[in-house]
């Protein structure tokens, strides 16, 4: 079916509030295809389906230059072979494969490495300005675990540059976006079926009833349920986990969180933010507040280059161990190379650093700790076409799961955006062609409106953010680098409570917008999100990549299963199918070996 961009605007009478303040204005649009997120993936699904003509709506609750893609940095994957002629997709795939602890989806490896060159092409296509050699080929570095050299950048402003470009393209396109709205529900007629999405604005509280034939849910991972995290205030707060599991779709692997290796301590406000893995890659160093370089006691080959969960392990043990800086971290030390180097391929390092510490990383160096960072889990999808449970529904990027099992190798996160965006905009395409008829549900709806109803008639004595913190504490203390079972239980009865909590809050949009609504909502989805990873975690009792169980140190061959999750059936295991033998034979390791937890 096809809609053009329709809106009605109108006024659905007086609210059960008599708050003058609150909006009672509902915007009711149609259109094709709409998708929730404006980062990468987001956009590169737009871009796909704008180019072949398809109605297509995009919009995020912040601002599309700001998303969680422009903080990507270091590069993005693809074994285009430029500088290393033996590399392969095979051996991309092969290396993901490995490095996920076989709890990757092969099929979806297959997928995105086979189709990472033609990702590049697409952006370099919409005027991406690679780093390249004196010859014009694209440059390509190392990455952490990988093979061969091929990882494309620019500097390492490399999500920065890819977001400009799809924005550009998506602006030549004239692909509407809309910048502050907040989905709140993913509307499902009674055959279960996708039929749009309800929401609000966040700076004027106008109501969004969007009419689609399918949606795409863009909308990010749950790692800012964690203290000390990589992601921007208000983003990565389990949206998509929450959006998709009210609609009847599934999650699969949330307990399976990237710690990175370099967060950094200082400024208070901004601990966790990332110090590029690039900053390794180009030759940093770690140390521990011996002074000793320690990486040679967790692995002698690899070093720092050593892959992310081996080396924020060995960074907790060192501070867990006694070994730490005064500020409870490790040193990160890239002032032994040549300045040239720093401020040609590390140039937001050293700006971020100077900004935020008035530190001079050519001189001196950074103190980092773990930090989380992204979600290898997601919602449930088919690896083809990232559809969901949910006919219509589709999710993308770091919303989905499947590409990186227990451990995400550097740079693949990007390359995943652009190779699923194109697929899963043909996808919910050709979803919509083949819809002669779409059934609603104005029952659904209604719950959509009483739900935002419910919440501004709130008046209880509970904070909204200081729940939100008291969920990030409860995770980082139950749920962080290292896991036991006596915690997750412990971290599950918090949550209960905090839950409990949550009936009493007060919810006070005001003069400055509704922040406040937003957060509610930021709220329900965190603890949504860390329910089921507190689950998944204590069922998955074994050390695996990033899941480190202090009281499983073993990885066990029967937990080479992911775990699904609904509030309906609960932990589930599901096989994962064969690795085809052309790419099993080009993997390196004894997976159990790197299984053992050194602690
Ligand atoms: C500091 C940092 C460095 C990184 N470096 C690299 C790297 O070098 N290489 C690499 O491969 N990966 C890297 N990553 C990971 C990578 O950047 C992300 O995984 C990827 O960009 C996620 O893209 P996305 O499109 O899935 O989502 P995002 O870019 O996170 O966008 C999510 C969108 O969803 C919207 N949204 C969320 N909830 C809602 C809601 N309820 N309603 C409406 N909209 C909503 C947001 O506003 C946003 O528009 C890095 C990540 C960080 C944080």
């Amino acid at each position: 079916m096809h809609w053009s961009n329709a809106e009605v605007v109108l006024t659905f009478g007086v609210m059960s509030t008599p708050d003058h303040r609150i909006s009672t204005t509902e915007r009711q649009m149609s259109t094709t295809v709409l998708v929730v997120g404006t980062g990468g993936s987001g956009l590169r699904a737009a871009i796909e389906l704008a180019e072949a003509g398809i109605d297509v709506l995009a919009l995020g609750k912040r601002p599309k230059m700001d998303t969680h893609t422009s903080l990507a940095a270091g590069g993005i994957n693809a074994a285009l072979a430029t500088m290393d002629p033996d590399d392969s997709w095979q051996q991309h795939a092969a290396d993901t494969l490995q490095e996920s602890y076989l709890l990757a989806n092969p099929r979806t490896v297959e997928i995105v490495t086979s189709g990472a060159a033609r990702g590049i092409e697409d952006l370099e296509r919409y005027g991406m300005p690679f780093a390249r050699e004196a010859d014009g080929r694209i440059s390509l570095r190392f990455f952490g675990a990988h093979t061969y050299r091929r990882t494309a950048f620019a500097g390492d402003y490399t999500g920065l540059e890819i977001q400009r470009t799809l924005i550009n393209r998506a602006a030549q396109l004239q692909i509407p976006i809309l910048d502050s709205v907040y989905v709140t529900r993913i509307l499902v007629n009674d055959d279960g079926a996708v039929f749009g999405a309800y929401g609000f604005d966040i700076e004027n509280g106008t109501r969004y009833l969007i009419h689609a034939d399918a949606v795409i849910l863009a909308a990010g991972g749950h790692n800012r349920i964690w203290r000390r995290t990589s992601s921007r205030r208000d983003e990565n707060t389990g949206d998509s986990f929450r959006l998709a599991v009210d609609a009847g779709g599934r999650l699969r692997d949330p307990e399976l969180v990237q710690f990175h290796p370099s967060g950094i301590l200082e400024p208070e406000n901004a601990a966790g933010s990332l110090v590029s893995e690039a900053a390794r890659g180009e030759g940093g160093i770690l140390r521990n507040g011996l002074g000793e370089r320690f990486m040679g006691n967790y692995d002698p080959q690899r070093l720092e280059l050593s892959t992310r969960d081996r080396v924020a392990l060995a960074c907790y043990t060192e501070i867990k161990q006694g070994r730490g800086t005064p500020n409870g971290g490790v040193w990160l030390d890239v002032s032994h190379l040549p300045r040239q180097t720093i401020m040609t391929r590390l140039p937001r390092v050293y700006q971020t650093m100077l900004e935020l510490q008035m530190l001079d990383i050519t001189k001196d160096p950074i103190e980092i700790a773990p930090t989380a960072h992204y979600s290898m889990g997601g919602v449930w999808v088919r690896p083809e076409d990232h559809s969901t449970d949910v006919p219509g529904l589709y999710a993308i990027g770091e919303a989905s799961s499947g590409l990186h099992g227990a451990n995400r190798l550097g740079g693949n996160s990007l390359i995943e955006l652009l190779v699923f965006g194109r697929i899963v905009g043909q996808a919910a395409a050709a979803y919509s062609a083949g819809l002669s008829a779409q059934k609603r549900s104005s029952d659904a709806v209604a719950r959509a409106r009483a739900e935002i109803a419910d919440l501004l008639s709130t008046d209880g004595p509970e904070n909204v953010r200081a729940l939100q913190r008291d969920i990030r504490n409860t995770m980082t203390e139950h749920a962080g680098v290292v896991r036991d079972e006596a915690g997750l239980r412990t971290g599950l009865a918090e949550l209960d409570a905090i839950e409990a909590r949550m009936a009493d809050i007060g919810v006070h949009p005001d003069i400055a917008g509704y922040q406040d609504l937003a957060h509610a909502f930021d709220l329900k989805s965190a603890a949504l999100a860390a329910r089921a990873t507190l689950l998944a975690a204590l069922e998955r009792r074994e050390t695996r990549g990033c899941h480190n169980r202090s009281d499983y140190p073993d990885l066990d061959p029967a937990l080479q299963v992911n775990l699904v999750w609904s509030p309906s059936t609960g932990v589930v295991r599901e096989p994962i199918p064969e690795i085809p033998a052309a790419i099993a034979t080009l993997m390196r390791d004894d997976i159990s070996v790197a299984g053992k937890l050194v602690e």
